[in-house]
C-alpha cells in the first residue's frame, strides 16, 4: 500500500486531517470529486471566510452527545488556527461576537491549507468520482481513474447542505455500509418559511432588517433579523433554526432591552396627536412600523387609543409568537445537523469504534456549531485529531 491514509473530501476538515497526518510523516492521499479544493471555504462568510471564533467553547455546538466535541476542540483550539493564519500572514479582523474574518478574500485560507498540504507531502487528486469503497484488508477505494488502497480511511465529505456546490451524503452512506449508525440529518442555520397570514404580512417587508431576539424553547439569540419573501432569515433566525423542530413555535422580541408597554404609554402622553405608525417608526424600521401598526391598531392619534390597545401591541412587539411552516432546506442551509452518531466514534481520534482504521471528521459527524466560525473550528479540530491518529 503506497499510502498510510486516504482522505475523502478536500474541504476544511479533510485538508486539516491531511496536514496533521502529513506532518507526522504519513503518506496521505486526498480525493475529491470537485474541480477545486475548499469550495465552501471560498463562498463562506460572504467570500471572507469567518474561519473561527475567539469564544469557541463546547457549549456552542449541537450534538446528540454535548460533551463529544470537547476533546478535539481542546486539542486543536481556535488559538492554534489563529496562529496558523498569522504564520501565513493573512490579515483578519473581528467582525462581531468573536467572529474572525479575513480582511481580504477567503482564497487566502484555501491557499494556506494547500501550501501546508504541499509542505507535508500530501497528494491531492481533484475531479475524482468515487465509485466504490471496500475493506478487504485495509480500505480499497475505486474511482473512475483506478483503485487506491490504505490501512486508514478518513471520511471528510461534509454534510448535505448546498447540493449545487457538490455536497453529497457519501460519508453517511459509506459509514452506514460499515454498520456505523447515523443520526437523521436535517438542515441547520437555515431561513424559516411561513404560510398564510404571517407570510402575507412578512412578504411585503422583504429586505427589512432589525436587531431582535429570536427564541425557541429555552434558546435565545439576540442578533439581526431579516424579512424575506418566504419568511424570516438573518443571523438570529439562522441560529434559532438549528434548535427549531417542526410544529414548534418561535417567538420574536422586536424591541430588545426596551420596556415596550411603558414606552408606548409615555409616547401617548408626549405625542398625543401622532399616529401609532409614526411613533413605532421611531423604534422600528418604518415599513415594519407601518405594517404592525396598521395590522393591530386603528389609524387614530395616540391620545384616542386606550392603554389596553397599546399594551396589546407592546406585548406583540416583545413576544411575537409565530409557527414556521418549514425551512428553506438544504439548498439554503449553511450546515447539516445530525450525521454520523458520535456514540459510534472515539472523541479522542474520530475513529469508528467498530471499524478500526475508519475515521469521520467535520460536518459529516453529528456535531454542528452555531453561526459565527464555530463550524470551521469543528472542521479544523476534528480533522486535526484524526490526522494525529491515522
Ligand atoms: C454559504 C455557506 C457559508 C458558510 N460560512 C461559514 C463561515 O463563515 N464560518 C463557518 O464556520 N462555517 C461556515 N459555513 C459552514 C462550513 O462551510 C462547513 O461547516 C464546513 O465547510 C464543513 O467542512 P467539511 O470539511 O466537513 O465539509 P466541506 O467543506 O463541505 O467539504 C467536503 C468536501 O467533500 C467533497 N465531496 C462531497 N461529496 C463527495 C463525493 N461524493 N465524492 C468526492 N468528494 C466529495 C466536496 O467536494 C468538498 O470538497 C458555511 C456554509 C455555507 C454553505
Amino acid at each position: 500500500m503506497p499510502y498510510d491514509a486516504i482522505i475523502l473530501g478536500a474541504g476544511a476538515a479533510g485538508l486539516m486531517a491531511a496536514i496533521s497526518a502529513g506532518r507526522r510523516g504519513r503518506r496521505v492521499l486526498v480525493l475529491d470529486h470537485a474541480p477545486e479544493a475548499g469550495r465552501k471555504i471560498l463562498i463562506s462568510g460572504g467570500g471572507r471566510c469567518n474561519f473561527t471564533n475567539q469564544h469557541c467553547a463546547p457549549d456552542r455546538f449541537l450534538s446528540g452527545n454535548p460533551h463529544f466535541a470537547r476533546s478535539a476542540l481542546a486539542r486543536y483550539t481556535q488559538h492554534d488556527f489563529i496562529a496558523l493564519v498569522r504564520r501565513h500572514g493573512i490579515a483578519y479582523h473581528e467582525k462581531t461576537l468573536g467572529q474572525l474574518f479575513c480582511d481580504g478574500s477567503a482564497r487566502a485560507v484555501v491557499a494556506m491549507l494547500l501550501a501546508e498540504c504541499a509542505a507535508a507531502g500530501v497528494e491531492l487528486r481533484l475531479g475524482q468520482r468515487i465509485t466504490g469503497v471496500e475493506k478487504p484488508h485495509g480500505f480499497r477505494i475505486s474511482t473512475e481513474q483506478g483503485e487506491v488502497t490504505a490501512p486508514a480511511l478518513v471520511l471528510a465529505t461534509g454534510g448535505l447542505s448546498i447540493p449545487k456546490m457538490g455536497a453529497t451524503g457519501l460519508a453517511h452512506d459509506i459509514a452506514g455500509r460499515f454498520g456505523v449508525p447515523l443520526v437523521p440529518p436535517r438542515p441547520g442555520l437555515v431561513p424559516l418559511t411561513f404560510q398564510g397570514a404571517p407570510l402575507e404580512l412578512m412578504r411585503p417587508l422583504s429586505g427589512v432588517a432589525l436587531p431582535a431576539i429570536a427564541r425557541c424553547g429555552k434558546r435565545a439569540f439576540p442578533e439581526a433579523l431579516l424579512f424575506t419573501h418566504r419568511g424570516l432569515s438573518g443571523p438570529a433566525i439562522l441560529q434559532i433554526s438549528s434548535y427549531w423542530r417542526e410544529g414548534e413555535p418561535i417567538a420574536l422580541d422586536l424591541l430588545p432591552k426596551i420596556d415596550a408597554p411603558t414606552l408606548l404609554r409615555e409616547r401617548k402622553r408626549a405625542r398625543p396627536k401622532a399616529e401609532p405608525k409614526t411613533v413605532l417608526g421611531e423604534l422600528l424600521p418604518s415599513r415594519l412600523a407601518a405594517t404592525l401598526a396598521e395590522a393591530h391598531l386603528p389609524a387614530k392619534p395616540m391620545a384616542e387609543l386606550p392603554d389596553r390597545a397599546l399594551d396589546g401591541l407592546a406585548a406583540l412587539l416583545k413576544r411575537w409568537e409565530l409557527l414556521p411552516a418549514g425551512t428553506e432546506g438544504y439548498a439554503k442551509a449553511e450546515v447539516t445537523l445530525g450525521g454520523i452518531d458520535t456514540a459510534a466514534l472515539s472523541s479522542q481520534s474520530m475513529e469508528a469504534k467498530s471499524v478500526p482504521g475508519l475515521f469521520v471528521v467535520g460536518e459529516a459527524v453529528d456535531v454542528t456549531g452555531w453561526l459565527g466560525g464555530y463550524n470551521f473550528q469543528w472542521a479544523w479540530s476534528s480533522g486535526w485529531v484524526a490526522g494525529e491518529a491515522v
